[in-house]
């Protein structure tokens, strides 16, 4: 890039606060990168070479290798702008960090690519643009806040599954979640001045929950509000059949269970614990870990009954997600009804604001 368009290139960075998201895409041992037009270098600064591809890179003690050489990071570069980890494709560069254990490839994505690809991911472009709009709004705020919380903690911004919010890079861009983030650029949800965490969730089943009974820690504008979903649409009701004995190894109980029952319930009527009693004693757990321990696809959400029949535990319940913030499928319900996107934040984010990003938010350099 010659100078005057570097000049430009920054100006519009600066009035736009063009920012640049690190998402950890993948964790593992090793990892296969594609590209039409590879290049590597160790460290910021330092002439790239070209790399044939596929390139394979694998965890060798603290180091990791690419071919012969070995470094503690990589960054691998694309001048196609399409290169794929493990098969997914993701943007133009790469990074292959250690962390702990493990290696992590992270992706530097634009913030507002970043955006469209997480809406695809969560939500059906084919929905209303109103949906969209609202949800470009709430994963913009989202990693954001995320990445303050994070910050120094580390090597990324964000993880990229359900834990956090699901990106699968470019595969989920669509033209309409790209004109989702667009029509809503750099907006976020703000609360008395700072960045709003604006959790969300696939559906619930009436009413949202608050962040203090989800997460032990709440926040003003996530206490619950009603919601009306589209039940035949979202396929609200699900069950399922858990054995004793699988019970009984999640939870490391002695002896055998004579009964599992809910225990306490929150103020919207979700499992806030549940009691498992077997000849060793009674075992309590949150509803939080039962979920989190049982996983995520076998226990969708935490607003279920119990009963045991024939050596099996039945898990009845509404919804799938933990019900904190905006409630996506609700979300859905009120654009078709002609709601905008900001009625749909200001129902499920209520006393928040939609501002645009602006001085407060430390833009940070990446390499
Ligand atoms: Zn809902």
């Amino acid at each position: 890039m010659h100078f005057g368009a570097f000049l430009i290139a920054s100006l519009v960075a600066l009035s736009v606060q063009a920012e640049t998201i690190r998402v950890a895409v993948a964790r593992g041992q090793k990892f296969q990168i594609e590209g039409g037009s590879l290049s590597i270098h160790s460290k910021t600064g330092e002439p790239a070479e070209e790399l044939d591809s596929p390139a394979i890179f694998e965890h060798v003690g603290p180091f990791i290798s690419s071919g012969d050489a070995l470094d503690t990071s990589w960054i691998i570069e694309d001048a196609d702008g399409a290169l794929t980890v493990n098969g997914i494709v993701f943007g133009g560069a790469v990074e292959l960090v250690l962390d702990k254990d493990t290696v992590v490839a992270i992706d530097n994505v634009d913030l507002e690519s970043y955006v469209a690809s997480v809406v695809g991911a969560e939500m059906s472009p084919s929905w209303p643009a109103a949906a969209l709009e609202a949800q470009s709004v709430a994963a913009r705020t989202y990693v954001l806040q995320r990445r303050e919380v994070l910050r120094g903690r580390a090597p990324y911004d964000l993880e990229s599954t359900v834990a956090a919010q699901v990106y699968k890079g470019r595969d989920s861009h669509s033209i309409e979640t790209v004109l989702a983030a667009d029509a809503t650029k750099g907006q976020v949800l703000k609360y008395g001045g700072k960045l709003a965490e604006a959790y969300f969730f696939s559906k619930c089943s009436g009413k949202t929950e608050s962040a203090k009974s989800a997460f032990g820690k709440g926040a003003p504008y996530l206490n619950p509000v009603s919601c009306e979903t589209d039940d035949a649409l979202a396929g609200l009701t699900w069950s399922k059949s858990i054995s004793l004995e699988s019970i009984a190894r999640t939870f490391q109980i002695k002896g055998d269970i004579s009964n599992i029952r809910v225990a306490n319930k929150t103020e919207t009527g979700r499992v806030a614990s549940v009691s498992i009693e077997s000849s060793g004693g009674t075992r309590r757990v949150t509803g939080a870990d039962f979920r989190r321990l049982l996983g995520y696809q076998v226990v969708p959400s935490l607003a279920f009954k119990l009963s045991v029949e024939s050596e099996q535990l039945i898990v009845e319940g509404a919804g799938s997600g933990h019900g904190v913030g905006l409630c996506q499928w609700g979300a859905y319900a009120m654009a078709k009804r002609g709601s905008s996107a900001e009625e749909i934040l200001q129902h499920f984010y209520p006393g928040t604001t939609i501002e645009p990003l602006a001085s407060d938010v430390v833009a940070i350099s990446h390499p």
